[in-house]
């Protein structure tokens, strides 16, 4: 059960946001290493080339997942961080929007991507992600979460991909 290595913090970053505080469970090693060793566990059917982590704790995840796997890592990244020459895609948040971006040789044509963030909650952030890296040519085959929050049907944006999370969360 990796949800009792999960905080809830209320009213963070906001009045109303009940945040998801992964740092317990990265506090305690076996709760890390089973975290992970599930992300590979439900993913184990897909063939694929390399693993794509959404900055910031989706590296966290992302990089071991990896590691793990013995497959290379897409970092996307906050604008003005990759320093080559990159792809980018915005999308809508409650109030503005937000960009993120991807090395543009990141992936070779058509190599099969693994895309991986800490948490699924409108599913905003994973669609952006997704659309990037079929912009430089890859192929998102699946998408894994440590958590979903079920309640904000972020999978809606992501249909036609599997998504798969170890902890689902209905409030
Ligand atoms: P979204 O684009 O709405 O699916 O939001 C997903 C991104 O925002 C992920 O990178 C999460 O790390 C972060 N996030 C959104 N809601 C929460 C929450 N309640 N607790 C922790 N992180 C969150």
């Amino acid at each position: 059960m990796i949800e009792r290595h999960i905080r809830d913090v209320p009213d963070f970053p906001k009045p109303g946001i009940v945040f998801k505080d992964i740092t317990p469970l990265l506090q305690d090693p076996k709760a890390f290493q089973r975290s992970i060793e599930g992300m590979a566990g439900r993913v184990a059917d897909f063939e694929i080339d390399a693993v794509c982590g959404i900055e910031s704790r989706g590296f966290i995840f992302g990089a071991a997942l990896a590691a793990h796997l013995g497959k290379s890592f897409i970092p996307i990244r906050k604008p003005g961080k990759l320093p080559w020459r990159t792809a980018t895609e915005s999308y809508e948040l409650e109030y503005g929007t937000d960009t993120i971006e991807v090395h543009t040789d990141a992936v070779e044509e058509g190599q099969r991507v693994l895309m991986v963030d800490d948490l699924l909650a409108t599913g905003g952030t994973m669609e952006a992600g997704v659309k990037l890296i079929r912009k430089i040519g890859g192929d998102p085959v699946a998408c894994v979460f440590l958590i979903e929050l079920d309640f904000l049907k972020g999978r809606n944006k992501l249909r036609g991909i599997p998504v798969h999370a170890l902890a689902r969360y209905d409030q």
